[in-house]
């Protein structure tokens, strides 16, 4: 007894539901340590006794060497009278009111499960369902917390008795992974045809293969939602399937079984291939190969890709390779147009019913539908296009945080996000509220959140726009649990939220170039080329983008032509017939607009970049009118003649930007035939100038050195790199996201910031 020691050591973070007791287990063993480990909704306890140097090197392990799907946020422990334990065990969970403990992603299948699924030895060889502590569903099954089997949707796979040792077994890779499942015990799969005939595991699996084989579109229920797929090197079955999904030209994201059959088809860089073998396996953004064109309806105007590697065992079995299979598919998200993703079984088959010709599905029930997460690399960081699947709810730090919070985020690309401690955590990607079914998921989402996390939210914040349908919904939350509601304008949210994701949450003011589609102004316009100078606290509106007529307000978004006739008008360029706006209207259409425009009826004001950007497209003839946001620009940045470097120039009066001068210089380009890639080269170099002037002009006036950037327009990446090396040419130290999206995805972190700092 005289030289033992007991201490006892609290530990926050993800770490549950990671492998992290067994790791305990085992480090204690080895160390001759006794006592017990313990999940507890607060996080891990663990009461350690030993010998001192033993007990520091288990402190040492422990705290430096974790599993590798934890993340410890607190370590904490403390000296305490010593006890006298016959043994190391893992004791039953505790739950603690109040306490809360983050929650894991989902993980794609580790290394040790793949070569399992493909070794015949093995008892779980080709179980779709594999999983152990290291890979797996996590967050999609969870339906309340602490994290244990009969509190997930697999509560109703009763374990045999192999899973139950492996489970058992503090030294088994599969030591209380809550999903653990094989053959004899766990959910199973089947193929369901059109004519509703049923064939089960393997012979299921195989009609699937010989589907996709035979260019048909199958529906697969995956880990958060159905997928849409088909071989995606066959152009007729691609052409179907954007045709009966009416996705109008919106990418469609591919997937393949191995890293091979990628670069096959795309040109991918080294950082690339990493995010792309990432354990989160979100879809990243490609080169295609020129070489190796894929039919163009997967991407139509588009050059780049998105890819993504499977994986889940299910979707493993499904590609496996094999002579004469095709080598890559379409694996799109499960929904008709703008609806949310399907996910449960019997609403799956419904919805999908005219789009898929059979059905791969499976008994294991998704609490919350998950998208897939969309990203490419800049400076060999992640830059997210959304966050969903694989990241969230993974928290962010919020500095300074002492109150309980919730921010609802915006109407389109939604998430929402919940503050507690030191600690956001941001939702996946819920989308547009504007559809019944998404706002559903919304509130059903909302409410969830705050179970798991057990935060009940002491401040609420929305965005400034009244009629956002997250607006709604958090004043009538206010108003029903009486907490004060915070409005925050939506270019400082965004503002915010550059500063959180880069864990910026001083005074000191920084420069914010916010440049979006639409966002509702303090003045009741419609902003979107806002330059800003302040922090999280607050900012002011220091430049901006010339106040347009916007005829039809948002719903502009889709016609860019009516964009460009307005634009002309207000900028008294004369509508000569030859203009490219002009000539793809009717006449009479565009006698009605130009009255609209002249009466200003239903014609609200914008000092939108992303409406400029849509402007000079149609100008261009790229599109005259799109089938998604920002369809028009995207397609302008894909022609960009590389390594061109001439610009136009904005002209600044009193904090106005004019826009006028670039829009005629860009008609003599036009008239002068020069080539719509230079002059899309010049547009962009343009917005490039405008940001370094314009961050030089501050700079001198208020000393400020440090830049943000956000707001939608940054997923543009032309213009995000040229616009950061020119920054850092010029000594500025430069913001951007690594975190959420630039986009409207991460307007909810910056609101959470906010009513975090102005505790
Ligand atoms: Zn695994
Ligand atoms: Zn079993
Ligand atoms: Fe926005």
């Amino acid at each position: 007894m005289s030289d033992i020691n007991t201490r006892r050591i609290h530990i926050k973070g993800v770490v549950q539901g990671v492998g992290f007791r067994p790791f305990v287990y085992s480090t204690a063993k080895e160390l001759n340590i006794t006592g017990w480990v313990r999940n507890s909704s607060a996080g891990v306890d663990i009461v350690a006794s030993g010998e001192i140097k033993n007990l520091d090197l288990f402190i040492d392990q422990i705290e430096n060497n974790p599993p590798p799907l934890s993340v410890i946020d607190l370590f904490e422990w403390f000296e305490s009278p010593p006890e006298l334990f016959s043994d190391f065990n893992i004791l039953k969970s505790k739950v603690i009111p109040g306490g809360f403990i983050p929650i894991s992603p989902d993980i794609a299948i580790c290394a040790d499960c793949q070569h399992e699924l493909f070794d015949p030895g093995d008892h779980r060889y080709r179980y779709p369902f594999i999983n152990c502590t290291n890979c797996g569903p996590r967050l999609t099954i969870i339906k309340d917390i602490p994290y244990d089997r009969p509190l997930t949707t697999m509560a109703s796979f009763p374990m045999c008795s192999v899973c139950t040792s492996e489970y058992s077994n503090p030294t088994n890779r599969r030591f209380h992974a809550q999903p653990i499942a094989c053959p004899d015990c766990g959910p199973q799969i089947w193929f369901q045809k059109a004519n509703g005939d049923n064939l089960a595991g393997e012979n299921g699996l195989r009609e699937a293969r010989r589907y996709l084989k035979d260019g048909k579109i199958i529906a697969i229920k995956g880990l958060g939602g159905f997928h849409l797929a088909c071989d995606a090197t066959n152009p007729t079955a691609v052409k179907n399937l954007r045709k009966r999904k009416r996705r109008s030209e919106k990418p469609f994201a591919l997937m393949g079984f191995d890293i091979g059959a990628i670069e096959k088809y795309c040109a991918i860089t080294n950082p690339e291939k990493r995010m792309i073998l990432s354990k989160e396996k979100p879809i990243v953004i490609v080169k295609e190969r020129p070489e190796n064109r894929l039919p163009e309806q997967i991407a139509p105007g588009r050059h780049t890709i998105g890819v993504m590697l499977a994986y889940t065992p299910l979707h493993l079995l499904l590609l496996e390779p094999e002579e004469n299979f095709p080598d890559l598919f379409v694996m799109t998200s499960g929904n008709i147009s703008d609806e949310p993703i399907a996910y449960i079984n019997h609403e799956g088959m419904e919805r999908l019913n005219d789009i898929a010709d059979g059905f791969l599905m499976h008994d294991r029930d998704i609490h919350i539908r998950m998208d897939d997460s969309v990203s490419t690399v800049i400076n060999h960081k992640p830059y997210f296009f959304r966050r969903s699947r694989g990241f969230a709810p993974r928290s962010i730090p919020l500095q300074g945080n002492k109150i309980s919070g919730l921010a609802v985020g915006p109407e389109l690309k939604n998430t929402f996000c919940l503050t507690k401690d030191e600690y956001a955590f941001v939702s996946h990607h819920i989308g547009d509220l504007k559809n019944f079914e998404t706002y559903t998921a919304f509130t059903e989402s909302v409410a969830h959140y705050c179970k798991i996390f057990r935060i009940s939210p002491q401040k609420i914040a929305c965005d400034l726009h009244p009629e956002y349908l997250s607006t709604k919904f958090a004043r009538e939350w206010s108003q029903k649990n009486n907490i004060p509601l915070t409005f925050i304008q939506h270019h400082h949210a965004h503002l915010a939220s550059c500063l959180a994701d880069n864990n910026y949450f001083e005074d000191s003011p920084v420069i914010g170039f916010i440049f979006d589609g639409t966002g509702y102004g303090t003045d009741g316009n419609i902003w979107g080329g806002e330059i800003l100078v302040g922090n999280i606290k607050e900012s002011s509106r220091e430049m901006h983008l010339a106040e347009m007529p916007l005829p039809g307000g948002d719903h502009a978004v889709y016609h860019p032509n009516r964009i460009a006739l307005a634009y002309l008008i207000a900028n008294h360029i004369p509508l000569g017939e030859k203009l490219n706006p002009i000539r793809s209207f009717e006449k009479s259409e565009l006698d009605i607009l130009r009255k609209q425009i002249k009466q200003k009826i239903n014609v609200p004001l914008t000092t939108s970049m992303g409406r400029l950007f849509d402007a000079v497209a149609s100008l261009l003839d790229i599109q005259q009118s799109i089938s998604y946001e920002a369809q028009a620009a995207i397609e302008m940045e894909q022609m960009i003649t590389p390594g061109f470097e001439g610009y136009y120039r904005f002209k600044t009066t009193a904090g106005i930007i004019d826009i006028g001068d670039v829009l005629k210089e860009i008609l003599d380009d036009i008239d002068q035939e020069v080539n719509a890639g230079i002059i899309s080269a010049k547009f962009h170099n343009s917005i490039v100038d405008l940001v370094v002037n314009a961050a030089k002009s501050l700079r001198s006036q208020n000393e400020i050195n440090k830049v943000a950037l956000s707001g939608g327009v940054w997923q543009n990446l032309y213009l995000l790199k040229k616009t950061i090396s020119s920054l850092i040419a010029e000594g500025f130290s430069v913001l951007y996201h690594h975190h959420v999206p630039a986009n409207d995805g991460g307007v909810s972190l910056g609101q959470a910031a906010v009513l975090a700092v102005n505790n």
